[in-house]
């Protein structure tokens, strides 16, 4: 929502004056606008992002030297971190053995020297040269005897005085020094004066913050680290609070859609079915699915339309507690749906579901008996036209009682009579237009809606990426499965017994599955590589066993074909690409290898992982691949992940250590845009920053949702500032 520069030209609106003070007012006012920036320097800002006063101001430091910790080269010891004020003596650049841009620099300092090894940074080469003075922060290594250290962070001396100088990121590459960065946001923000403050006095008191003048200040030029990080705290704080405001404004928008369906719950005369659901499982349910059960049916007994998160680890029994909230709609006459992402996960839910449900009976008015079995029905593209058009006229005449399926549910052509009760699994491969469609499917009224993640996240992620949901976790594992022993096969020996075990486990009368290297995003090239491998299992490690493939590109009912009879013990081995991580349930399948185990994330792995320890036979997950030839981790990143998967099988432990690895782009990245707003805070640091923010957030939104009308600059900058298509529609209300 930025207007552009020449608009805000004819507008007038090219100074800062005395009373620009709001960030909303920075956002419009061209960066060029000040006395140090020149027309190159405006296209260098540019390149890196920076248009606006506000983008500049808000371009923190990416790191901050702290120069009353510098040393001298002699005495930093390897393994040690460490600033050092150094002379360029000579600066090589060249290429690796495999293709990587290597720029070599040396540096002395009168009291040792050092060699900088920058890979993949060949502008380096141009940023420095001899005779030039340089700070360095890094860690040193010893490597063949010589100091080294491998792409420490640079700043160029300049005259910088400070002791603590902040270092800019990617401002380097675009021709930007840090000593003109730090001029020009010095001087912006002298100009911009005393910024107005958004948030009531009391809660800067309760939750120990800065203000924002300060805070702008302090982040770019801290008298100490320790005020840093009480400006930083300040500015993260902001952030969250406008992404948080956004969730909670959303949240309380689908609580005022009054259309809501009362759907008949608890253990009345006419809420028969549900109980009689549980009561004729093969098993108890646990008390965390009991639990999760108990607070879907007091939303969907309520006033507004359930918005729900549920989610569990693999295994965790998620699809009983969703069948459970599709069954309140079906007692009290309504009908459920359950929309799944790929037709292998409708399919096994179908397949998985109408067993559960065999012989349960729903009362039908008209009906000589009074009743009549519960009718599951199963729509995906595979559907022939025949099939659907014996199906659809049922759904939209209320003789279907739960319709489970892929997109193909909201097609325009698919009527339900009346939806009372909408499941959502794995929500993240669906769009806002997707999911809004569903909803449309229920006319007259907005259904409840239940969204599942198989993949467990961290609660602060969860509360950023879903804040808008109210969440259930089911939090224990359905009795008497045995651990998952992992391994990871770094030597040839561990490749050898993974082989091994999955012919011991054959013998034994179990199955296995085997997860292709992932070559190529394309499902044709993964076909292509599964088909080979099959072959080369066939012919080797895996002969005389009965092999099936399983790949996206298999056509029409073959997938089906495949799987029933990997299902019914027919193929012992299920050869596939990751069409098998999610939902496909084969309590006898004991022994999951996955190939080229690094190419995969963590969740993606415990997925894969979750296909195996669903029965009570002790299961085994080997991981392949991840090393060098000698057997070594073939990166830290690496042997941190595929580490983690061999200590734990737990969910949201694993979560925890991805969102340590990866950050939060990914997490954030799964569900609709608008996330890239975290420039200072970080999920998994600000833990309780997040829950604070959260906090504020529905304080200042207040019960009524319209609070925000009492804060109308914090208002001004989510509308303007939150990169996010839905914010401005939430004021519309
Ligand atoms: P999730 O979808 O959470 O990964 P599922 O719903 O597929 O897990 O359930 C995994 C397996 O556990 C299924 O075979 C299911 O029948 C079984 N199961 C679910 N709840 C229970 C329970 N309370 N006791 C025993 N087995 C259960
Ligand atoms: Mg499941």
């Amino acid at each position: 929502m930025k207007t552009s520069v020449s608009n805000l030209r004819s507008k007038g609106a090219d100074r800062i004056g005395v009373m620009a003070r709001r960030l909303t007012q920075l956002a419009h006012i061209p960066v060029d606008t000040l006395d140090g920036v020149g027309p190159r320097s405006a296209a260098a800002l540019e390149e890196a992002g920076i248009t606006t006063v506000l983008d500049l101001i808000t371009h923190y430091p990416r790191r901050w030297l702290d120069r009353t910790r510098e040393a001298r080269i002699a005495d930093l010891r390897p393994g040690m971190e460490g600033v050092v004020v150094a002379t360029v003596r000579a600066v090589h650049s060249r290429r690796t053995r495999n293709g990587r841009a290597l720029v070599e620099v040396s540096v002395h300092d009168g009291t040792g020297s050092l060699a900088c090894n920058f890979f993949n940074q060949a502008w380096r080469a141009k940023q420095v040269h001899a005779g030039m003075e340089v700070t360095l922060f890094g860690k040193l290594d010893a490597y063949r005897g010589r100091r080294q250290m491998v792409n420490p962070v640079v700043d160029l001396l300049g005259d910088a005085t400070g002791r603590i100088v902040p270092v800019y990121p990617q401002s380097e590459k675009a021709g930007l020094t840090t000593r003109d960065l730090r001029v020009w946001i010095n001087e912006a923000l002298e100009r911009a004066g005393q910024l107005v403050e958004p948030l009531p006095a009391e809660v800067l008191e309760r939750q120990d913050l800065v203000s924002r003048s300060v805070a702008f200040r302090q982040i770019h030029a801290p008298e100490s680290m320790a005020v840093k990080e009480v400006a930083r705290k300040r500015l993260a704080f902001d952030e969250l609070l406008r992404l948080q405001t956004v969730m909670v404004l959303r949240k309380k928008a689908l609580e005022r859609e009054a259309k809501a369906i009362r759907h008949v719950v608890g253990d009345g005369p006419r809420a028969t079915l549900v109980p009689r659901f549980h009561a004729g499982l093969p098993f108890t349910l646990t008390g965390a699915q009991r639990r999760a059960v108990a607070e879907i049916e007091v939303d969907l007994g309520g006033p507004h339309p359930m918005h729900r998160l549920l989610q569990g680890d693999v295994g965790s029994g998620k699809t009983l507690v969703a069948l459970s909230a599709l069954l309140v709609a079906v007692q009290g006459g309504h009908q459920g749906a359950l929309m799944a992402p790929t037709e292998v996960l409708a399919e096994q839910h179908f397949l998985s579901v109408r067993p559960l449900l065999s012989g349960l009976k729903v009362g039908e008015e008209g009906n000589l008996f009074g009743e009549r079995e519960v009718r599951v029905e199963l729509l995906t593209a595979r559907t022939t036209a025949a099939e659907r058009r014996e199906l659809l006229p049922r759904l939209s005449k209320g003789d279907v009682d739960v319709l489970i399926g892929t997109h193909a549910l909201i097609v325009d052509t698919v009527e339900f009579a009346d939806l009372g009760v909408v499941v959502i699994d794995e929500q993240h491969r669906f769009g806002v237009e997707q999911r809004a469609k569903l909803r449309d499917k229920a006319r007259g009224h907005d259904p409840d809606v239940l969204v599942m993640t198989a993949t467990p996240i961290p609660r602060t992620a969860a509360m950023t990426v879903f804040g808008d949901l109210d969440m259930t976790v089911l939090d224990e594992l359905p009795p008497g499965r045995t651990p998952i022993e992992t391994t990871w096969a770094r030597a040839p020996l561990d490749v050898a017994m993974a082989w091994e075990t999955v012919r011991r486990q054959v013998a034994a009368g179990c199955q296995a599955y085997v997860v292709c290297p992932l070559v190529d995003e394309s499902e044709k090239v993964q076909a292509v590589s599964a088909t080979a491998e099959l072959e080369r299992l066939a012919a080797g490690d895996l002969s005389g066993l009965r092999l099936g493939l399983l790949h996206g590109q298999l056509p029409g009912g073959e997938k089906e074909a495949v799987m029933g009879r990997f299902r019914r013990g027919e193929v012992d081995v299920l050869v596939a690409t990751t069409v098998v991580e999610v939902g496909v349930d084969v309590p006898n399948a004991t022994v999951m290898v996955i190939e080229d185990a690094d190419h995969f994330g963590m969740a993606q792995l415990h997925q894969l992982r979750g296909r195996v320890g669903r029965g009570v036979d002790r299961s085994h997950c080997f991981l392949l691949g991840g090393t060098d030839d000698e057997g070594r981790p073939s990166s830290d990143e690496v042997a941190a992940r595929l580490g983690a998967m061999e200590r734990t099988t737990d969910g949201f432990e694993l979560a925890e250590v991805d969102l340590e690895l990866r950050g939060e782009g990914t997490i954030l990245g799964t569900r609709q845009k608008g996330r890239s707003d975290l420039k200072l805070a970080s999920l998994r640091r600000d833990k309780s920053l997040v829950e604070a923010a959260r906090e504020v957030a529905f304080l200042l939104v207040g019960p009524d949702g319209r609070g925000l009308s009492r804060h109308e600059i914090l208002a001004e900058e989510i509308r303007d500032l939150v990169d996010d298509e839905e914010a401005e529609f939430l004021f519309k209300s």
